[in-house]
């Protein structure tokens, strides 16, 4: 019988057994999730080592974690880029990256229908910090720049607007924000890796909130970034200061659903297509906003900065009734539910004036073209034909 105690025992049990996988003739298929908050030495000499990049090692998870880093990696695979970042949040991602590059009395010119909650914290909450934002109409290149003073450090929009789907001409606003030594920014959420990579067009910085088609499955809240080892190092720092870091067991499931990210995307994209066409050609429906049509403003450019013609799932529609026609129509369906989310398995539907947008006052939603009859759609991964018979049920009945 051991003399020491049966507490004691537990608590000094297996301690490195993960460590000496390495000497195995055989290693798990699948990455496993390191769920350690710190990591021990044996001596000081090796901690002074991985804190000097002498040695390989991790010190403390809100640092750096295996499991987080190989995540990153495949991120980074997904945009064409050199290093990458998770986060607990795409917020979190957004924010860190905008923050590592301004400082009180600098400015922000970025497009003005962008995802709420960036919007809100460019309009609302970077001002206490002494930073101010100028709005511009993206599709304008000539606003774009004059928009630009010289306290300017950051131009900031995304690939796919949310909620309207516009798309910009990323490789012209690049080459405008260098011009001005600016740090050009984009959230690439809406079309991800699959469809568009913001950095082979110019973009420094690729945002994406993980939490939708990256993850892909609704059970996965994360962030990430994109960028160059030079520009990596300041967001980095504020991440491991502010400690928004992705939990080991997120980035798992993340590295787990990054595996079929492409394909999910191609058929969210050929199945939005579909649903596009059919809403297009219903009597009922006002304006239908999606890229792959053809009659989209942004069809052609599109169709020069996106992956095999993919757009994406994303598409909103005008609903003809105000509020009371987008409520109807969200009551009358059966199986796709309104998730103020999206870009998971299933369709789904939101409605940004009250969700996405809330932030938004009236006149700033009419500037951007959302009016209480824009629903938002999120088109899934069933047989589009099974999409298309819900909505016209749903549209017959208004
Ligand atoms: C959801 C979303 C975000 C915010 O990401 P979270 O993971 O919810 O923090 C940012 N940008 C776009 C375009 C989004 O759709």
């Amino acid at each position: 019988m051991s003399s020491k105690s049966l507490q004691t025992e537990m608590v000094q049990a297996g301690v490195h057994s993960l460590a000496e996988m390495p000497d195995y003739v055989s290693v798990p298929k699948v990455p496993p999730i390191y769920m350690s908050s710190v990591f021990s030495f044996d001596d000081v000499p090796s901690l002074d080592a991985v804190y000097a990049k002498e040695a390989p090692g991790y010190v403390y998870s809100r640092d750096g974690n295996p499991g987080t880093d190989y995540t990153a990696d495949m991120i980074a695979q997904t945009e064409g880029g050199e290093c990458a970042l998770v986060f607990s949040s795409g917020m979190a991602a957004i924010l860190q990256s905008i923050i590592a590059f301004i400082g009180q009395g600098d400015h922000v010119v970025s497009s003005p229908v962008l995802y709420g909650g960036v919007y809100n914290y460019l309009k609302n909450e970077a001002p206490r910090f002494g930073v101010e934002t100028t709005f511009v109409d993206f599709t304008d290149l000539a606003a774009v720049e004059a928009a630009i003073k010289p306290n300017t450090k950051v131009v900031y929009t995304e690939t796919i607007t949310n909620p309207l789907m516009e798309v910009f001409d990323l490789e012209a606003i690049a080459k405008i924000a260098h011009k001005h030594g600016c740090k050009f920014i984009v959230d690439n959420t809406f079309a991800s890796g699959a469809i568009c990579k913001p950095l082979e067009l110019g973009a420094d910085i690729v945002a994406n909130s993980s939490t939708k088609f990256m993850g892909g499955h609704s059970d996965v809240t994360g962030g990430s970034v994109v960028t160059s080892p030079e520009n990596w190092a300041p967001i980095k720092r504020g991440l491991a200061m502010y400690g928004p870091i992705m939990s080991p067991f997120d980035a798992w499931l993340m590295a787990r659903s990054l595996r079929t990210m492409d394909m999910r995307v191609a058929r969210h994209s050929e199945n939005a297509l579909k649903v596009a066409q059919f809403l297009e050609n219903h009597p009922k429906i006002e304006k239908v906003h999606y890229p792959g049509l053809e009659s989209s403003p942004y069809h052609a450019l599109a169709m020069k900065m996106f992956y095999k013609g993919r757009c994406g799932g994303m598409l909103s529609a005008d609903i003809p009734g105000g509020e009371k026609g987008a409520s109807d129509f969200i009551k009358n369906l059966k199986h796709i539910k309104f998730v103020p989310s999206l870009a998971s398995y299933t369709t789904s539907l939101s409605y940004p004036a009250k969700t996405s947008h809330r932030a938004y006052n009236e006149e700033e939603l009419k500037a951007a073209g959302i009016t209480m009859g824009t629903l938002r759609f999120s088109i899934g991964l069933e047989e589009p034909e099974d999409i298309i018979e819900e909505f016209d049920a749903a549209l017959a009945k208004l």
